[in-house]
């Protein structure tokens, strides 16, 4: 890879930590880590082999094909696999094949499914994105015939601990679970776990925090820091008094200035900053970024620095921090996460 690319750092350690302080915080119950969508752009496969070395057993993904690619990465490790997605028409065989349980999410599924083997249910309470309703719930307890090894629900509100729908969906899952009496029951993501032992049931189900998200829209200082963005100068110029800086000439120097070049743009994962203040770290301080972010560069002030081109930017990481990062490019940690991976040199530190 030449040196011109932004390079994502993804510390497993710290995936590991935040794994333990949020098993940790949900006392008896399992932590099954969720890896969707490339592990929130931070590798699958990685964390989940990091995390299994940690003593995770039951993992989460979104897709089939996630969790195909999943089961493939922990090789014969037995551990327990579950698809969010469910069981489109169709997909039973794939699933059986790839030893996948299902999280069914409507009646369609639950027929697609048949009698295929250990499954979870999903039950809406409240928010209504997937899962059965508490009528049909109802009604399947009653008709029986599944194996329903786990009930799952999910959260509409957890990043907002006051919101009253917390409360509404924790007492409606309450009530759904005293009718499959024998399936363990599964409540809270990242948010969740950090609302207290009411929500945890048997089985917490964390993403975002192992990646050091905040699990309430703004950083946890008891989470680690997981990735680091950065990327190399590719250009420094001096920009004369008056003279603008990018597309649109946006941004007009005040006074002459030396503008550092850097490679990475929002195809890297850089969002568009809406508050550029401080959207950069070089040489020991915050640096502002000046005009527009472009798809593969950015400007930033770095007058009175020494610096050289291949010098190396920190976008986000230990100074500057992903839910900080995020607030400012008017995102959410999820996802600066999930882009930060796309275009950069992903590389993994720690044991795995
Ligand atoms: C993505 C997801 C999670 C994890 O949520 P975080 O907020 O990232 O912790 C848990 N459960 C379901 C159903 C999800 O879709």
């Amino acid at each position: 890879m030449p040196a011109d690319a932004a390079r994502l750092t993804i510390d497993l350690d710290a995936i590991a930590a935040n794994y333990r302080l949020l098993r940790d915080m949900a006392g008896g119950a399992e932590t099954a880590p969720v890896v969707k969508a490339d592990g929130y752009g931070m590798g699958a496969g990685q964390t989940a082999l990091r995390l299994w070395a940690e003593g995770a057993r039951t993992f989460y993904v979104a897709r089939l094909a996630e969790g195909e690619a999943l089961r493939r990465a922990l090789g014969d490790r037995a551990a327990s696999i579950l698809v969010f997605d469910g069981c489109p028409d169709g997909a039973a065989g794939r699933l059986r094949a790839a030893g996948l349980i299902p999280v069914l999410n409507s009646g369609e599924q639950i027929a697609a499914w048949a009698d295929a083997g250990p499954c979870a249910l999903h039950v809406d309470t409240g928010m209504n994105r997937l899962g059965l309703t508490l009528a049909e719930a109802a009604e399947v307890a009653a008709t029986g015939g599944l194996r329903i090894d786990l009930l799952l629900s999910h959260l509409a509100c957890a990043s907002q601990p006051g919101h009253p729908l917390n409360d509404r969906q924790q007492q409606r899952f309450t009530a759904v679970r005293r009718l499959f009496p024998k399936a363990r029951a599964s409540l809270a993501s990242s948010g969740g776990v950090f609302l207290g032992a009411d929500y945890h049931f048997d089985q917490v189900r964390p993403g975002v925090s192992l990646y050091g998200g905040g699990p309430h829209d703004g950083h946890e200082p008891r989470l680690a820091t997981v990735a680091t963005l950065e990327a190399p100068i590719l250009q420094i110029r001096d920009v004369p008094e008056g003279d603008s800086v990018g597309y649109g000439a946006d941004f007009v120097a005040g006074e002459p200035l030396k503008v550092a070049i850097v490679s990475a743009g929002y195809a890297d994962g850089y969002l568009r900053a809406s508050a550029p203040d401080g959207g950069a770290w070089f040489a020991g301080r915050r640096r502002r970024l000046l005009g527009r972010v472009s798809m593969d560069l950015i400007a930033i002030d770095i007058t009175g620095a020494q610096a050289k081109a291949g010098d190396m930017v920190e976008l986000v990481g230990p100074n500057l921090l992903l839910d900080e990062a995020a607030k400012a490019a008017g995102a959410s940690a999820y996802e600066f996460l999930v882009r930060m991976g796309r275009r950069s040199r992903r590389r993994w530190v720690g044991e795995a």
